[in-house]
C-alpha cells in the first residue's frame, strides 16, 4: 500500500512534457515512454519521448533566447537574483521535491529531503553569488596598445545527466551554466525525468525568461546524441558512464563542441591499522553504500591493513546486518531500490560473479523480496586486484575488501584502475595523509572522511574519470570563451 508521503508524491507528477521555449508541449512523434517506481516496479507516468525534432526545437529556443531574449542583455547580478529566486523556490517545496525524487529514484525520503534538495539548494546559491565575479583581465603587451580579455558565454549548452543524483545533477549543471550567461537544453536520465521537469516549472514560475531553460526528456542514443550533433549546440556538458562519452567524443568531433565530462570510478579507500578504526569504518560504510551504492564516486576498493583486516572486516559486517533495506518512504529506511530493472541485473550478474571469481560473499548476495529491485548489502572479502569484481564499476550494493601490507606497496595497486575520480586515506599519520594525497591519480582526496561534498570544492576525475570539473569557480570555466581585445592607443 502506498504510504502518504508516496500518495503525495504522485499528486506532485505535474509536467511530464518537452518543456521548449517557456512551453510545455509533447514530442512532435507524439512518442511517450514509461517512468517507473522501482520500488514497486508500477509505472509512475507516461513522459514525452523527445527525438531529434524535439532537441531542434528546443536548441533553436534557446539561440533565440540568448541572442534575442533580455537574457543576453540582463546584468550579471540580476542573473544571479533569478538564479537565488530558485534556490528559494526549491526550499520552499523541498517536502514535494524530495518525494517526487524517492518516488521516481528509488532512494530514501531521508537523504533525498537531508542530503539531495539542501545540496541542490546550496549549489544554486553559490552560483548565484558567483554571477557578478566572472571577469578578465588587463594584459600588458607590446607596443602602445590596450589588451584586456571578456569571458563571454559559450553559448547555448547542451547538459545530459545520469539517474542517480537527478536533481542535484540539474543545479551542478544549471548553476554554472546561468552563472555565466549561457543558455541550456538538457536531456534528463530517461529513468528520472521528473524532478528536473518540476525544476524546469518553478525555473519559469521564479521568473527565467523562455527558451533559458529547455528540458527534452527521451533517450540517450536518440535525443541525448541529437543534442551532441546539433549544430546549434556549443557546448556539450555530460555525466554518465566513460563507453558513453567515448561515443559523445566521437560524434561531437564534427561540430567542434567544447566538451566536459564527470564519468564513473573505482575509488579506492584506504584504511591503515593506525587509523580511527570506527569512524573508519563508518566513512566506509557510507562511502560505498550511500544511494544503494549508485554514486559515481563510490569507494569501491577497501583496502584495509593486514594487521586490522579481520577485525575491520568484522565491523562492516556488523554494519551491513543491521542496515534498513526497504520503503524507500518510510522515514528509517536505509537503502531502497536499485534504480531500474537493467541496473538490478547488472549487480546481480557482478556478485555472481564475484562468488564464481573465488572471493568470499560476507554478506548479501540475493535479492531482497520479490518486488521493487531491492538488493541486500553485499560484502565481498578476499578479493583480488585482478577480478572483476574489483576493476569494474559495479554501481550497486556491492564492497570488495582486499588486504594491504603497508604504504610502500598501496600506491601502485590504488592507481590500478582506469579510472581517477576519488580516494580516501585513513591514517592518524599526517604524513603519510598527504604523502598518498598527492601520489593517488584521482581528482578527489579525502583524507579521514569520505563523501564530504561542497559546492566550493571542485569535482572530477583524472584518466577515464573526466574532462574537467564540476563545482567551484573552476566549473564556470566550462561555459565560457576568453575573447582578446587589442586596441591601438593612437
Ligand atoms: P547509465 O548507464 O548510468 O545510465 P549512461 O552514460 O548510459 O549511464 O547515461 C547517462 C546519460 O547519458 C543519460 O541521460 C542517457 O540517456 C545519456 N546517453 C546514453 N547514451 C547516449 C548517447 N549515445 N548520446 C548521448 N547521451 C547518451
Amino acid at each position: 500500500m502506498a504510504t502518504a508521503l508516496e500518495s503525495k508524491a504522485e499528486k506532485h507528477v505535474k509536467h511530464t512534457e518537452c518543456f521548449i521555449g517557456g512551453q510545455w508541449q509533447p514530442a512532435v512523434s507524439g512518442k511517450t515512454f514509461e517512468t517507473i517506481n522501482p520500488a514497486t516496479e508500477e509505472v509512475i507516468a507516461q513522459v514525452a519521448e523527445g527525438e531529434a525534432a524535439d532537441i531542434d526545437l528546443a536548441a533553436k529556443a534557446a539561440r533565440e533566447a540568448l541572442e534575442n531574449g533580455p537574457w543576453g542583455e540582463m546584468d550579471a547580478r540580476d542573473r544571479g537574483r533569478l538564479i537565488y529566486q530558485l534556490a528559494d523556490r526549491i526550499e520552499a517545496e523541498a517536502e514535494e521535491l524530495a518525494a517526487l525524487e524517492t518516488l521516481d529514484n528509488g532512494k530514501p525520503i531521508g537523504e533525498s529531503s537531508k542530503v539531495d534538495v539542501p545540496l541542490v539548494v546550496d549549489c544554486l546559491r553559490y552560483y548565484a553569488g558567483a554571477a557578478d565575479k566572472i571577469q578578465g583581465e588587463t594584459i600588458p603587451v607590446r607596443g602602445n596598445y590596450f589588451t584586456y580579455t571578456r569571458r563571454e558565454p559559450v553559448g547555448v549548452a547542451g547538459q545530459i545527466i545520469p539517474w542517480n543524483f537527478p536533481m542535484l545533477m540539474v543545479a551542478w549543471k544549471w548553476g554554472p551554466a546561468l552563472a555565466a550567461g549561457c543558455t541550456i537544453v538538457m536531456k534528463p536520465a530517461e529513468q528520472t525525468p521528473l524532478s528536473c521537469l518540476r525544476l524546469a516549472a518553478l525555473a519559469q514560475k521564479v521568473g527565467f525568461p523562455d527558451g533559458v531553460i529547455n528540458v527534452v526528456p527521451g533517450f540517450g542514443p536518440t535525443a541525448g546524441s541529437a543534442l551532441v550533433k546539433h549544430l546549434g549546440v556549443d557546448k556539450i556538458a555530460f555525466t554518465g558512464e566513460h563507453t558513453t562519452a567515448q561515443t559523445i567524443q566521437r560524434e561531437a568531433a564534427d561540430t567542434m563542441k567544447r566538451l566536459t565530462f564527470e564519468l564513473g570510478g573505482k575509488s579506492p579507500n584506504i584504511v591503515f591499522a593506525d587509523a580511527d578504526l570506527d569512524a573508519a569504518a563508518a566513512g566506509a560504510h557510507l562511502g560505498l553504500y550511500l544511494n544503494q551504492g549508485q554514486c559515481c564516486c563510490a569507494g569501491s576498493r577497501l583496502f584495509v591493513q593486514e594487521s586490522v583486516y579481520d577485525s575491520f572486516v568484522e565491523r562492516l559486517i556488523e554494519m551491513n546486518q543491521s542496515r534498513k533495506v526497504g520503503d524507500p518512504f518510510d522515514a528509517e529506511t536505509e537503502q531502497g531500490p536499485q534504480v531500474d530493472k537493467a541496473q538490478f541485473d547488472k549487480v546481480m550478474k557482478y556478485i555472481e560473479l564475484g562468488k564464481n571469481e573465488g572471493a568470499a560473499c560476507l554478506t548479501g548476495g540475493q535479492r531482497v523480496g520479490n518486488r521493487g529491485y531491492f538488493i541486500e548489502p553485499t560484502l565481498f572479502g578476499d578479493v583480488d586486484d585482478g577480478m572483476a569484481i574489483a576493476q569494474d564499476e559495479i554501481f550497486g550494493p556491492v564492497m570488495s575488501v582486499l588486504k594491504f601490507k603497508d604504504v610502500d606497496e598501496i600506491v601502485a595497486r590504488a592507481n590500478n584502475t582506469m579510472y581517477g575520480l576519488a580516494a580516501a586515506v585513513w591514517t592518524r599519520d599526517i604524513g603519510k595523509a598527504h604523502h598518498l594525497a598527492a601520489k593517488i591519480r584521482a581528482g578527489t582526496v579525502w583524507v579521514n572522511c569520505y563523501d564530504v561534498f561542497d559546492a566550493a570544492a571542485p569535482f572530477g576525475g583524472f584518466k577515464m574519470s573526466g574532462i574537467g570539473r564540476e563545482l567551484g569557480m573552476k566549473a564556470l570555466e566550462n561555459y565560457l570563451e576568453d575573447k582578446t581585445v587589442t586596441l591601438a592607443l593612437g
